[in-house]
């Protein structure tokens, strides 16, 4: 187990204590380490931390921002092998629940593109792929269902890139649900952690992805 959530909002800002106490909310799923991701003046800030979860000290806001729990199956429970991992050009943060069951063959075929690798997770496959492929079509949706296509095994998966105010989702296996606001969009592994700013909520299916823009 472990969780996901992330906030999405054109005109609106959230303050990062306030998805610290969303991730917190999901701390009854498990997990040994946990982080956040948001974008600041077209900058990606990332931070991980291991152990549990401290509310004090988050200071500052954001329109986009994703964070996760990790409960580790591939890696020991380091702040490197936490997420959100990061691509190459540092223009990716990536959350993942689940396990990618064939991170070792994608991971030689990056490696032979010229990507290097800083975890020892399954999961930092996924945000260098999407990479690989927005480098190849130039059209971020285009990179990300190339790289859906070639990921197998389980997952919930949030993702933002530093020059887009989105964040891109899929699930297979793992839980995603999406809360409705009036100006914002929150992805997370459980309504418990937006239940309290809305009830409206889109219940993804297996195989489901999509974008909030
Ligand atoms: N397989 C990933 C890892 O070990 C994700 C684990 C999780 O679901 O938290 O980092």
């Amino acid at each position: 187990m472990c969780g996901i959530v992330g906030f999405s909002s054109r005109t609106e800002e959230i303050e990062i204590s306030d998805v610290v106490q969303m991730i917190k909310s999901l701390d009854y799923r498990g997990y040994d380490s946990w982080g956040l991701s948001s974008i600041n003046n077209s900058k990606l800030q990332t931070q991980k931390f291991v152990g549990k979860i401290n509310t004090e000290g988050h200071i500052g806001q954001s329109k986009t921002i994703i964070g996760h729990t990790r409960w580790a199956t591939h890696g020991n429970v380091t702040k490197d092998n936490s997420h959100p991992h990061s691509s190459n050009d540092g223009k990716i943060a990536l959350v993942h629940n689940g396990i990618i069951e064939n991170h070792n063959e994608l991971r030689k075929k990056l490696k032979v593109a010229g990507f290097k690798f800083y975890s020892q997770t399954d999961t930092e496959i996924i945000p260098n792929l999407i990479q690989f492929h927005l480098e190849k079509t130039n059209n971020i949706r285009k990179a990300f269902q190339n790289t859906l296509k070639e990921l197998k095994g389980t997952y919930a998966i949030a993702f933002i890139h530093q020059d887009i105010n989105n964040i891109f989702f899929a699930r297979r296996d793992s839980p995603l649900v999406i809360g409705v606001m009036e100006n914002a969009y929150i992805v997370s592994s459980d309504v418990t952690s937006f239940i309290e700013k809305t009830k409206k909520v889109i219940y993804l299916e297996d195989g489901d992805y999509g974008i909030i823009n």
